[in-house]
């Protein structure tokens, strides 16, 4: 078990039973909020997200590890989103199979054949990443994915420090008080944004977040929409049946919704199949892909970051290719990545299979799909892979090696759950933020981190989903 937070102190009933009212409350306080489950478009109804009581053990090799590749896993996602042949070529057999993909796929075409209209490119995207303790010398990180759609929590992880310090006071743990780092992703995100903004360059064009129709989440946002509003950016909040509704393209392609010019679209939503619940929802997607706007992440940037990608990287010698330059950034990139299998027709991905069926609890089973609780483990692994093996069908997936991380121990707090002591696995994410304008990258930073722990008995699954909870490192 990892130095954290003694067993003794977690294991003391009547503490932890103080201690978890005054995080609770303190979480309020600091922001750390959801909407309910019953009320998702009100906020007379809020409760705190849920969050862990104690910060939980990460090695500082490890969160540095993470931290430093950043900036290069920023520049590998925009090289990628412009190299339309490497995307064709990536993307081929998963397009044939999968057609959520294929229809993004369709749009990005679309918008190739005409011609991109924004020279701006702002991407906001979060790498995450697992401690994997099979691997021989000093913890490292290993990716789990990277998420250039709508990664979350950028927001309230900034709030966490505060609650954390706090409880550890509380608890009588000053030093440890002390140790809990700043998270700089809230402000890190919103300059990012502002810098879009300021380069589309129309002091009354607002930055627009396509948002659900069920926002349960909206305080995350929150955080980015008021730090907006403090650098004198406004911002609007609109659903798809908004964009389909009011709106259009001027003769310039600039894009006005509810009479508004549009200088951003932030995307919160539109990663699933179920985003899109009518035609329109797909048309309202195009126009704004289509659209002036400067767009988060624009159709390009959004299959970088497939999983079916993700795997392609992995295949000796592509890397390189991104990184000619350089070099020792493909090297390090390189070492954050777990093993990656295609499952593409022919004696490679028939060996994937193989591999696979012999050994099923060693790998993940990944379809093209985000927002957790898609992936298969284990009996279910095995099940599928068995029943779409000899098809074409198995070209929806890639197979990954399966990330074990040691079990930290720690209390997830959420509503109405008994406080108990679980045996807990972290998964730590990295937020990282550029704006490119044609060939002048005018940001590129690492802005700030997430923390999200689960019990050890959910394979899959993140805050969103309802499994994983808000954390915060403890370094050692
Ligand atoms: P999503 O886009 O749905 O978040 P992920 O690839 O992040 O998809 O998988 C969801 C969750 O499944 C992760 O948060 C993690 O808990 C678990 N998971 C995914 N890949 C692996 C892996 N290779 N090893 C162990 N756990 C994994
Ligand atoms: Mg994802
Ligand atoms: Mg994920």
């Amino acid at each position: 078990m990892a130095p954290g937070i003694p067993h003794q102190l977690m294991a003391d009933a009547a503490l932890v039973e103080e201690l978890a009212g005054v995080a609770k409350d303190a979480a309020l306080l600091h922001g750390v909020q959801m909407r309910t489950q019953e009320s998702p478009n009100s906020s007379e109804l809020v409760t705190y997200a849920p969050f862990t009581l104690f910060p939980s053990p990460v090695p500082r090799g490890a969160f540095q590890q993470a931290l430093a590749v950043q900036v290069h896993y920023n520049t590998l996602v925009d090289r990628i989103s412009q190299d339309a042949d490497f995307l064709q070529a990536a993307l081929a057999s998963t397009v044939g199979v999968d057609a959520f993909t294929a229809r993004l796929f369709k749009i990005h075409q679309q918008v190739l054949e005409e011609g991109t209209a924004q020279p701006v490119v702002l991407g906001l995207n979060r790498s995450d990443y697992m401690l994997d303790q099979k691997s021989s010398g000093p913890p490292a990180v290993k990716q789990v994915e990277i998420n250039t759609f709508a990664a979350s929590f950028g927001g309230l992880a900034s709030r966490m420090p505060d609650v954390h310090r706090h409880i550890l006071k509380v608890a009588g743990r000053l030093e440890d008080s002390g140790r809990i780092l700043d998270n700089g992703s809230a402000g890190g995100l919103a300059k990012a944004i502002a810098t879009a903004w300021e380069l589309y360059g129309s002091e009354r064009a607002v930055v627009m977040f396509l948002v659900e129709d069920r926002q349960r989440n909206i305080f995350d946002q929150r955080c980015l929409e008021n730090q907006l509003w403090s650098r004198n950016i406004p911002t609007k909040r609109r659903t798809f049946g908004d964009v389909s509704k009011t709106g259009f393209l001027n003769p310039d392609k600039k894009l006005f919704v509810g009479g508004q010019e549009v200088a951003v679209v932030y995307f919160r939503n539109g990663y699933m199949p179920q985003n899109y619940q009518s035609e329109e929802a797909w048309e309202a997607r195009l126009l704004m892909e289509r659209s002036l706007a400067v767009k988060c992440p624009d159709i390009r940037t959004h299959l970088a970051g497939t999983k079916k990608v993700q795997q392609v990287l992995a295949q000796p010698g592509v890397l390189e290719k991104f990184f000619p330059e350089q070099a020792g950034v493909a090297e390090q990139i390189r070492a954050t990545f777990a093993g990656l299998y295609t499952l593409d027709l022919g004696p490679e991905g028939d060996r994937s299979v193989d591999l696979a069926l012999a050994a099923p609890d060693n790998f993940v089973l990944k379809p093209q799909r985000e927002g957790g609780g898609n992936n298969l483990y284990g009996a279910d692994l095995l099940r599928v892979l068995q029943e779409v093996k000899g098809s074409e069908e198995r070209l929806a997936y890639i197979l990954m090696e399966k990330i074990t991380p040691a079990p930290v121990h720690n209390i997830l707090l959420r509503r109405d759950a008994p406080l108990t002591v679980s045996a807990c696995l972290c998964e730590l994410g990295v937020f990282g933020a550029y704006v490119r304008k044609g060939a002048d990258v005018v940001m590129n930073e690492c802005v700030g981190h997430l923390l999200r722990t689960k019990s050890s008995e959910h394979a899959d699954g993140g805050v969103a989903a309802g499994v994983a909870v808000l954390d915060d490192p403890l370094l050692f």
